[in-house]
């Protein structure tokens, strides 16, 4: 996959991408992340980026005639141009799963008050990470550029697999657990021990319904059950073992 990234300050990228599973994604070849700084779009000898709103008001709107040329630069017939916004849907792992299935993502980070709204039309989407404001898109770009890049087949080994995490399915994970196995006289449940793997699989499934209950009980409201799972809901609701 590739990802084109226009900002006003590229800088502030190099560092989260330089590291750990991204870092080895794009080691791999499996991911490809170009930087882009919007000012280098900018005509004129100032390079000038942003301006002031008409109408007036507070802070600077960056600008259509800085902002266009640059998504042109990199928009190709493939290409899938998101404006990080907290005006756009919000961020969810379905979301994520759709964008890791694209093969160019181009995102665009405002800053200041925003951009001039002609740039609007040359967006597919607004994604927001959160109803709360930030100063820039960077932050929010790194967010999507992190959790995107690890629905790339590849780029988790075996041991780091998607499929059961939180939200897949519209539930949270169950706990994890490792060495050691009496901390503070804390013990690892004894199932995880007991190299059962269909005990153990079934107490994984129990423990993901009740943490899901427990701490974002609207989920399962948005989901269909199978005759299993109902059976474990029950177990957790009426404590009625099998
Ligand atoms: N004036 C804008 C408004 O009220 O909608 C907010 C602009 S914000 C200070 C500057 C930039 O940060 C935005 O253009 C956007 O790219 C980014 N941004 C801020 N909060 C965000 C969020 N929750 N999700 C995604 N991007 C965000």
């Amino acid at each position: 996959m590739k990802i084109d990234i226009l900002s006003l300050f590229p800088e502030m990228f190099t560092s989260p991408f330089n590291e750990s599973i991204i870092k080895r994604a794009r080691e791999k070849g499996l991911l490809e992340i170009n930087l882009i700084n919007v000012r280098d779009f900018a005509p004129g000898k100032h390079q000038q980026a942003d301006d002031y709103p008409f109408g007036g008001g507070a802070g600077m709107v960056m600008k259509a005639d800085v902002v266009v040329p640059a998504l042109e630069n990199c928009k190709d017939t493939d290409s899938w141009v998101i404006y990080l916004s907290p005006q756009g849907r919000p961020l969810s792992q379905a979301k994520v799963a759709e964008l890791g299935r694209k093969s160019h993502l181009v995102l665009l980070c405002g800053h200041y008050e925003g951009i001039d709204h002609r740039v609007f039309d040359m967006f597919d989407e607004e994604i927001s990470i959160g109803d709360y404001v930030l100063t820039g898109g960077e932050l929010p770009a790194m967010v999507l550029v992190d959790a995107v890049s690890r629905m790339i087949p590849g780029v988790l080994g075996d041991e780091e697999s998607a499929i059961e995490e939180s939200f897949t399915h519209n539930l949270l994970e169950y706990p994890h657990y490792t060495r050691p196995r009496v901390f503070r006289e804390k013990e690892v449940p004894e199932v995880l021990i007991s190299g059962h793997h269909e005990k153990i699989r079934l107490w994984r499934k129990k423990q993901s319904l009740l943490m899901t209950l427990l701490k974002r009980p609207e989920l399962l409201l948005n989901r269909e059950y199978d005759s299993e799972e109902k059976q474990l809901l029950l177990e957790i609701l009426f404590n009625r073992e099998p």
